[in-house]
C-alpha cells in the first residue's frame, strides 16, 4: 500500500533514496548536458547529492521543511555553478514554505512544488518554454496544485508523470537561457539536463512514497 503522508523521518530517507537515484543516474545527466552544455551537469549533481547524503544520514529534523531546507544547503554549498543556485534554491524555497509541518502530505507536495518553482523563477528569471529545469518544474507544480486532496503516494505519483512529461517537451524547445543558449535552432531535439534531473528526482519521490 502507498503511502497516505511521510514523516519526518520517511521524507529525510525518500531524500536519501532521491540523492541515490541521481547519483546512479550521473551518465545519463553527463549525456545530456554534452549535448547541450558543457557535460558537467552530472558530475555537479552527483557532488550535491554526496553533501545531501552527508547532511541527512542520521540525523533528526524537527520539520519536513527544515529537510528539504537542508537537500538545498547541501546542493548550494557543494555544486557551485548555475544548478548549484538553481537546485539549492528549489529545495530552500519550497522547503521555507511548509513551515514546521511535521508530516508530508498530498497539500505539502502542492506547496513544496508551487513554492519551489516560484524561488527558481525568482532567482534564476526562466520561464516556461525557456528550455530549462523549470519546463519539468512548473508542470509538475500545476499538477502538484490539482491532486493536494490526494494521499502523498497519489499525489507524487501524478507529480512525476507531470515532470516527465515536461521533461518530454523540452526536447521541442529552443534554449534560451544557460550555456545552451548559444546554440539557437541546434538546441531542439535533446531533453534539457536540469529537467532530466527534476524528472529522476520526482520519480524517486514517488517510488519512495508507493
Ligand atoms: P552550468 O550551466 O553552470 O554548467 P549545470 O550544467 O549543472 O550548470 O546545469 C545546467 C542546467 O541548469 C540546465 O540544463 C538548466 O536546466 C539549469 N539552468 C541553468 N540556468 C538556469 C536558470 N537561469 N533557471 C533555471 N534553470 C537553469
Ligand atoms: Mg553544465
Amino acid at each position: 500500500m502507498g503511502k497516505e503522508t511521510l514523516s519526518i523521518n520517511e521524507t529525510r530517507d525518500m531524500m536519501l533514496a532521491v540523492a541515490d537515484k541521481i547519483i546512479e543516474s550521473e551518465p545519463i545527466l553527463t549525456d545530456a548536458d554534452r549535448a547541450l552544455g558543457d557535460g558537467d551537469h552530472g558530475v555537479g549533481m552527483e557532488r550535491g547529492m554526496n553533501a545531501v547524503k552527508e547532511a541527512l544520514a542520521n540525523q533528526e529534523f524537527p520539520s519536513v521543511g527544515k529537510v528539504f531546507m537542508g537537500v538545498g544547503m547541501a546542493m548550494m554549498s557543494s555544486m557551485g555553478g548555475a544548478s548549484g543556485a538553481i537546485f539549492g534554491t528549489l529545495f530552500r524555497s519550497g522547503g521555507k514554505a511548509l513551515g514546521d509541518a511535521e508530516t508530508f502530505d498530498g497539500a505539502g507536495v502542492a506547496t513544496f512544488f508551487k513554492e519551489g518553482v516560484e524561488g527558481v523563477m525568482k532567482r534564476g528569471g526562466a520561464k516556461p518554454g525557456d528550455k530549462t529545469m523549470v519546463d519539468a518544474l512548473a508542470p509538475a507544480a500545476d499538477k502538484a496544485g490539482e491532486v493536494a486532496d490526494l494521499p502523498v503516494c497519489e499525489a507524487l505519483s501524478a507529480v512525476a508523470d507531470a515532470a516527465e512529461a515536461g521533461k518530454e517537451a523540452s526536447k521541442d524547445m529552443i534554449a534560451t537561457m544557460g550555456r545552451a543558449k548559444t546554440l539557437g535552432e541546434n538546441s531542439r531535439g535533446k531533453a534539457d539536463a536540469g529537467a532530466c534531473s527534476v524528472a529522476i528526482i520526482v520519480a524517486a519521490m514517488r517510488d519512495f512514497a508507493a
